[in-house]
């Protein structure tokens, strides 16, 4: 024999027993997003690696150490999105959508970053991400906020995630709280680890990021950014927590949430968990009034969050919300396909969106009833000899009690809608 090929570290199947969970989270999603008027966008997994260099920023952990990157057949640079942002941008743009006009767009499906692998944390993973452009308030920042709100109360997640919100001011304010930041690190610069060493040089906004311990404690003493917010950054924020304010959201400001990404300016936040250990923030995001520009289009704002599926299925396997089982019926039938698989398409026709499982591939009733039992299915319909002859059906509950009835056929589709509550 030869040897069994795996699938690649931090890669993983999702199996047809976790798909249930995921597709109800997906569906919830699209409600909710599309009773905001968010309209979806679909991008290529696949951009040039340029984009990312330039939106994300060339100092940090994703550029720098997370991208899969290859050469194409003919010698381009491509990568593997490691988010949806920078492409949500590039599509846009490339297709006329800013100009002039307000949008507001979502987008599904996985991401790359080759990080160590553990709960919560995969080299593939899958996020769901929002993108609103065409207007500078803070009204918009404050609906993506209240629609992740909902969202947890739709998800049941609202008493496990805390909206912790920061404001990383306007361009001028950043350069100005910099300076500070850099003048107070270099003092202890011999205490810091040795990535934000290298990054106090390059990008130290970045430092405030640091999970190193020794650097923490440093940053306790650093100057805070609420000090340097100018007057329009400050009121363009003061406005954003009014709106949470008035509509009960609460919310934890965090002055050292600064986000992983360099483009963000003014809002940013983040949905965290404590029941997820270290991997806990489950959705984040913010403005990035800078980056279409950047990307060279003419300016447009833009505000925007991603949230990370594989960290929504484990808060919601913890709580396991009730999910359709698997099928409504299983057809059991010692008779011949000819009618048992035709009698399975009556039943589709006669009943429009009931889930019917046929068992193929015969058996003795009693083998057929235990595949039925296990499918999860509520109901087995029953058709051997007799019934087929006498033109009946017998009728099994499988879930919660219930005697066998024989049904006339004719009756059949009645009664099953009876039962189902049609
Ligand atoms: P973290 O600090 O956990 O590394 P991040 O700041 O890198 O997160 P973002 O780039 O903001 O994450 O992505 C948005 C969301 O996507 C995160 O909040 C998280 O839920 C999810 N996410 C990010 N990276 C991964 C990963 N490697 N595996 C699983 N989910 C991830
Ligand atoms: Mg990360």
């Amino acid at each position: 024999m030869s040897q069994k090929i795996s699938s690649i570290r931090g890669m993983n199947d999702i199996l047809p027993t976790q798909t249930p969970l995921w597709q109800w989270l997906e569906a919830r999603v699209r409600n909710l997003l599309q009773g905001y008027g968010y309209g979806e966008i679909r991008m290529p997994i696949v951009e040039h690696t340029e984009l990312f260099k330039r939106s994300i920023g060339e100092v940090t952990d994703i550029v720098e150490k997370e991208m899969y990157s290859f050469d194409d057949r003919n010698g381009d640079s491509l990568t593997l999105r490691p988010e949806g942002t920078a492409s949500c941008v590039r599509a846009a743009e490339e297709h006329g959508l800013l100009y002039n006009q307000v949008q507001r767009l979502w987008y599904a499906g996985p991401m790359f970053r080759h990080e160590r692998p553990q709960a919560g944390r995969y080299r593939q993973f899958h996020q769901i991400g929002v993108e609103a452009f065409g207007m500078t308030g803070p009204d918009i920042d404050a609906e993506l906020i209240l629609m992740t709100a909902r969202l947890w109360r739709d998800l049941g997640l609202q008493d496990k995630v805390v909206l912790e919100l920061n404001s990383l001011g306007d361009s001028e304010d950043r350069a100005r709280y910099r300076d500070a930041l850099v003048g107070y690190l270099s003092q202890h610069a011999d205490r810091l680890d040795e990535d934000s060493r290298r990054r106090l040089e390059r990008n130290p906004l970045r430092v405030l990021d640091s999970k190193d311990a020794g650097t923490r404690e440093v940053l306790r003493q650093a100057p805070r950014f609420d000090d340097y917010l100018g007057d329009e950054a400050r009121q363009h924020f003061a406005e954003l927590c009014a709106v949470l304010d008035a509509a009960g959201v609460a919310y934890r400001l965090n002055p050292a949430l600064v986000r992983g990404l360099d483009y963000y300016g003014k809002t940013v936040f983040e949905w965290v968990t404590d029941s997820l250990g270290a991997q806990g923030t489950v959705c984040a995001g913010g403005r990035y009034d800078g980056l279409v520009s950047q990307l060279g289009g003419k300016p447009v704002p833009a505000v925007g969050f991603a949230m990370g599926i594989e960290r929504l299925i484990l808060l919601l396997e913890q709580g396991r919300p009730e999910l359709p089982e698997a099928a409504d019926l299983y057809l059991v039938s010692t008779v011949p396909p000819t009618a048992s698989l035709v009698l399975a398409e009556q039943l589709r026709d006669m009943l429009p969106g009931v889930r019917i499982q046929s068992h193929c591939g015969g058996g003795s009733i009693k083998s057929q009833m235990k595949k039925a039992d296990k499918s999860g299915a509520r109901w087995a319909l029953i058709v051997g000899e007799d019934e087929l002859a006498s033109g009946e059906i017998s009728l099994k509950p499988l879930r919660g009690g219930g005697d066998q009835e024989r049904i006339v056929r004719t009756d059949l589709a009645e009664r099953l809608a009876a039962l189902m509550k049609l």
